[in-house]
């Protein structure tokens, strides 16, 4: 074959093998997300480029290195959305959704793009479920969206990701910390990476979570923002763990978990794999961000919430042997002995159709072994064969593909209440 092209490099087509794996998937975390209140919300996929990249000295990878950007045929500078939050943010502020009262608890199930090296479970094109609570600066707030995420790994069936939580404390606990980090780093200035001799004056907590092995090596002595929260955030943090010991839910505090970006406050969380040496997290991005939506020009609101790539969830799953159930088998196939019987299949499928049974008839005039060969192949439950014979008698075997029990119906007014007797038993 000679193909004009193919897909983009780290993008993946989602194929019927498995695109039920991602409904099943998807279905349980909206479903989930409902029962805690949470509304979704779409929003496009792409932004005006100054919503990401906003001027505030934003060092992170995604704004650095990771963004789409492309100028449209009308020279307006836009970006793919490398995840979902700031978009929805944006679209609150917008609507002005904020005025009808808090909380305003949303979710989506996002496509986002990141300029980034293709690997397993690392993509340019993935997927993000993600939920947002706003208006809400109490511990309840951010428990209620742990207690969200654990229940959803459950459900999945996921036993295997272990909760580690921290408290990133507000800007003013943050300040001490930052000098701190500099005064401590500054002494191992030699033994950093490039990228790490940058952030010790713009930004050393960010050297706290840098991937290499020697700044991972230097970072473990480091101070803990634990020991520097003022008293509000350290009361936030003991409620925090409060709540999440009454609900009876396992974590670890991992002080080394901060992020490097001014508008996330206090409660910062992660869910780990114990299978994933690599520390590609399932739901890497969980926390407050008290701070955002100031940021994007509207009024101080705090707020809380997760992101889970559903990519990598699915990849876990998959690596646990966890079974997604596969979806619906075929009612019924209705085979044709020969071309008189097309138009009897076809109506007799649009009856089973409309009363929402799965049906299927030939419609590539197969022969009929081929026929029969192929509802196997589907699974199907119950095989119906027409041919002149059944026709002329208005009656027609209809075989259990599974007992192999057979059953003689009519054709005629009677056909769907007899079907349906023999579906349903
Ligand atoms: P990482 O440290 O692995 O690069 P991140 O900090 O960039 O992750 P977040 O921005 O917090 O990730 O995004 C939330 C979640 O989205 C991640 O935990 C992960 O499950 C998923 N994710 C992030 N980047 C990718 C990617 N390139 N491909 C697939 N999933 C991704
Ligand atoms: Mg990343």
């Amino acid at each position: 074959m000679n193909l004009l092209t193919k897909a983009v490099r780290g993008t993946q087509d989602i194929l019927p093998a498995d695109s039920y794996k991602w409904k099943f998937v998807q279905n349980i975390m909206l479903n989930e997300a409902n029962l805690y209140g949470f509304k979704e919300i779409r929003t496009p996929v792409f932004e005006h480029t100054e919503l990401f990249d906003r001027g505030v000295g934003d060092d992170t990878d995604i704004v650095q290195k990771e963004m789409y950007t492309f100028n449209d045929k009308g020279g307006r500078s836009l970006t793919l959305k490398p995840e979902g939050t700031v978009a929805a943010v944006r679209a609150v502020l917008e609507h002005g959704l904020l005025n009808d009262g808090v909380p305003l608890k949303l979710t989506y199930i996002t496509p986002c793009y990141r300029y980034e090296k293709p690997q397993s479970g690392r993509y340019r094109e993935f997927y993000q479920f993600g939920v947002e609570t706003f208006g809400a600066a109490s511990p309840e707030a951010d428990v209620e969206i742990i207690c969200l995420a654990t229940t959803l790994f459950e459900r999945l069936g996921i036993l295997d990701l272990s909760l580690e939580i921290n408290s990133i404390g507000c800007p003013k606990c943050r300040q001490e910390y930052r000098s701190a980090l500099k005064k401590y780093f500054e002494k191992y200035r030699e033994n950093l990476c490039s990228t790490c001799i940058v952030r010790l004056e713009k930004n050393p907590m960010r050297i706290v979570d840098c991937k290499n092995p020697d700044c991972q090596k230097i970072a473990a002595d480091a101070p803990s923002i634990i020991d520097f929260l003022c008293k509000d955030c350290r009361l936030h943090f003991n409620d925090v763990k409060n709540y999440l010991n009454g609900a009876g839910i396992t974590y670890k505090i991992n002080p080394k978990i901060v992020r490097g970006l001014d508008y996330y406050t206090r409660t910062v969380f992660e869910f780990v794999s114990s299978l994933d040496s690599n520390r590609n997290l399932v739901c890497g991005g969980g926390g407050r961000y008290d701070g955002l939506i100031e940021e994007i020009g509207g009024p101080t609101t705090p707020a809380v919430g997760f992101g889970i790539g559903i990519e990598r969830l699915i990849l876990l799953m998959q690596s646990q042997g966890i079974e997604i159930p596969k979806p619906n088998r075929c009612d019924v196939f209705i085979a044709t002995a020969d071309k008189s019987a097309q138009a009897k299949a076809l109506s007799l499928s649009k009856i089973l159709r409309e009363a929402s049974f799965y049906a299927e008839f030939d419609i590539v005039e197969k022969s009929l072994k081929a026929q029969l060969k192929y509802a196997n192949k589907i699974n199907a439950k119950f095989l119906l064969v027409l041919g002149e014979k059944e026709l002329a008698e208005k009656k027609a075997e209809i075989k259990n593909m599974d007992s192999g029990e057979k059953f003689v119906i009519s054709l005629d007014n009677n056909f769907f209440i007899e079907v349906k007797n023999i579906l349903t038993n």
